[in-house]
């Protein structure tokens, strides 16, 4: 028989669900801001291989453009990679990972000796909102600042208030591409819904509320369930 000792303070791992759009990301970074977490955006990660200019990031935009997941086993080393760093000691939020079940699996490989995820907050939005969010996008040429036509425009339209720069829209923002990102969701990511809820770690929140209110109902559920006090830094929550 194998014995496993209780971890004393086991790292808090949260794997972020809900459709492109819902507020993942936002959401992870006034987290991050709040608790110290480390924010883990595998959308973030093969942008910013993009921008320069690796195997990877020219790899990942064909995939990216067209809206559909990058290959498993690139993903799967990229993130293995990331939670290896010393900042991850602690845990980290996932932010776009895993996304169909093949990367669950490698998650939980990864996590096999480091108490598996903890919880997966799912934000719900319906696909209108979805479609709203994200076709309204702008994004400056030059310095990358990001606008939305109807919820933070620019002084002038299609311009950059910070240097002038063009406004356009990303490929990955057409509505076309929202479409099929859409139907990749459906298809492969939404599964996992099923899982971390039988898992009895999903917890559903109401993604349609302001900024504020979603980040106040995702760290009351943290707090219902014990897992702020796992932080190092427990107090920064109470101001
Ligand atoms: P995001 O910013 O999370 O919407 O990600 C942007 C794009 O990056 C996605 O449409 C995918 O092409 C790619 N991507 C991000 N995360 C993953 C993942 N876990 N698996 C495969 N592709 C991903």
């Amino acid at each position: 028989m194998k014995f496993t000792r209780p971890m004393a303070n086991p790292p808090l791992f949260l794997v972020f669900l809900g459709p492109p759009g819902s507020g993942k990301g936002t959401q992870a970074r006034l987290l991050h801001e709040r608790i110290g977490l480390p924010h883990v955006s595998t959308g973030d990660l093969f942008r910013h291989h993009l921008k320069n200019n690796t195997p990877l990031g020219l790899l990942a935009r064909q995939y990216m453009d067209r809206g559909e997941l990058v290959p498993d086993g690139v993903t799967v080393d990229m993130v293995a990679d990331r939670l290896a760093q010393s900042d991850a000691a602690c845990g980290a939020i996932l932010d776009g990972f895993p996304r169909n079940l093949a990367q669950v699996v490698a998650l939980e490989a990864m996590l096999a000796d480091r108490g598996g995820v903890s919880l997966a907050p799912l934000f719900a939005v319906s696909d209108e909102e979805v479609m709203r969010r994200i076709t309204g996008r702008r994004t400056c040429r030059l310095c990358g600042a990001i606008y939305h036509i109807e919820f933070n425009p620019p002084k002038q339209p299609g311009v950059c208030d910070a240097d002038g720069g063009e406004l356009y829209q990303r490929d990955d923002d057409r509505p076309e591409t929202v479409e099929k990102r859409l139907y990749v969701y459906y298809k492969q990511t939404a599964p996992l819904i099923g899982y971390y809820f039988a898992k009895g770690v999903l917890a559903e929140i109401d993604g349609t509320q302001p900024p504020e209110a979603v980040q106040a109902a995702l760290l009351q559920v943290l707090t219902d369930r014990g897992l702020l006090a796992r932080m190092p830094v427990p107090a920064a929550v109470t101001g």
